[in-house]
């Protein structure tokens, strides 16, 4: 996707501060943080939101989306005060970008439910 700014910054077009990388995902800082510790977890792989999770993307992508969650959330120090994971999906979601990312939110208390 060329227009995608998700797929600019896993290819470094776009500049963005990142936190962890491997083969398959990016993580890196949300541009607008809306708390102390705001992260982005991202797959390289262009999926336009969670509606495209197939089987493919279940068994190969997700598994490490989770495990770079576990283990930024212990870089971050989040692990004692916890945190929240969110996956914005559609116009009702809340999704702005069209390319699937989950966001790491900690470092305050955070309401429930959200707005
Ligand atoms: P959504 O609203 O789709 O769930 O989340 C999109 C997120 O991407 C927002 O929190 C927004 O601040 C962030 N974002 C949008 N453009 C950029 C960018 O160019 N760089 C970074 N680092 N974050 C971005
Ligand atoms: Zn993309």
């Amino acid at each position: 996707m060329s227009d995608c700014i998700f797929c600019k910054i896993v290819k470094g077009e776009i500049p963005s501060k990142k936190v962890y990388e491997n083969d398959q995902i990016v993580a890196f800082h949300d541009i607008t943080p809306q708390a102390p510790v705001h992260l982005l977890i991202i797959p390289k792989k262009h999926i336009p939101s969670a509606l495209f999770i197939d089987e493919e993307v279940a068994q190969e992508i997700m598994p490490e989306v989770f495990i770079a969650i576990t283990k930024l959330a212990k870089e971050f120090n989040l692990e004692e005060t916890g945190f929240r994971i969110v996956n914005n999906c559609g116009l009702d979601g809340g999704q702005t970008v069209d390319h699937i990312h989950f966001h790491l939110l900690g470092g305050r208390k955070l309401q429930w439910p959200p707005g």
